[in-house]
Order: structure tokens, then C-alpha cells, then sequence
């Protein structure tokens, strides 16, 4: 059910740290860790503790959430001091969704090209 944890989930296995991960931040709703495959200086994820399998299921079933997760993006950009960067929300296999937990990439500390191909 959208929002109870899913055993086959990586990232609700982050959640209830169950496979580690280097966290920034967590809140009462969301945590915030680097990713193990880093595209720029800074690249870290923002997921919901709840989960929601993308971020259209996220803003459908909990716009209140979402809006956490977004709030988020923006406290980790701040705290790595980043003046420009992207939030990205892949969402559908044909965009490059690999994890099926909902979650915003944040990636900066680099140039970014757009449109990103
Ligand atoms: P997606 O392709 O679904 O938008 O993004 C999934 C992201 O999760 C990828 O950037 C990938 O590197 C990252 N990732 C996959 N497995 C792990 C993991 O076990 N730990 C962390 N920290 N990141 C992961
Ligand atoms: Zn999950």
C-alpha cells in the first residue's frame, strides 16, 4: 500500500537502516544521503521515509510530503554552499528510474549542461 514500508525496497531498507548509507540530513519525514554513484560533487537523494514508488505516486498521495522532500533538496544545496544546481525526479524507466521508492536527485558543485539528453 502507498506509504507502508515494502520489503523488496532498497531504500525503505536505508530508512530502517538496514543497509547503510552516508546521510546529510534527516527530518521527521524524509532522509537525505549521498548516492553510491555520484555524477557531480555534490549528488545526493532525498526520499520520503514513507514509501511511494515515484514522485508522481508521492505528489498524488501526499502532496504535504512532497513539499517536505522538495524543502529538503533545498536545505542540502544550501548546506553544500552550492549557488546553482539541479533537482531531478526520474520518474518512469524511460526516464532513467531505476529505484522505485520516490526520490529527488540534487546534483551541483559542477557546470550543468541543458537540456541534460
Ligand atoms: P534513479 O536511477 O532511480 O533515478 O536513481 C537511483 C539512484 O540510486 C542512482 O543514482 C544510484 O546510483 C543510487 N543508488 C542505487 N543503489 C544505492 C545504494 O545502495 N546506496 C546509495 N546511497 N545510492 C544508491
Ligand atoms: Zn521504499
Amino acid at each position: 500500500m502507498a506509504g507502508e514500508p515494502q520489503d523488496d525496497c532498497l531504500f525503505c531498507k536505508i530508512v530502517a537502516g538496514n543497509i547503510p548509507a552516508t546521510i546529510v540530513r534527516e527530518t521527521e519525514t524524509t532522509i537525505a544521503f549521498r548516492d553510491i554513484n555520484p555524477q557531480a560533487p555534490t549528488h545526493v537523494l532525498v526520499i520520503p521515509k514513507a514509501h511511494y514508488r515515484d514522485a508522481a505516486a508521492l505528489a498524488a498521495g501526499a502532496p504535504e510530503l512532497a513539499a517536505d522532500v522538495l524543502r529538503e533538496t533545498q536545505a542540502v544545496a544550501d548546506e553544500d554552499k552550492l549557488e546553482s544546481y539541479r533537482v531531478v525526479f526520474n520518474t518512469g524507466a524511460g526516464a532513467g528510474q531505476t529505484v522505485w521508492h520516490a526520490h529527488a536527485h540534487v546534483v551541483g558543485g559542477r557546470g550543468l549542461h541543458w537540456p541534460p539528453g
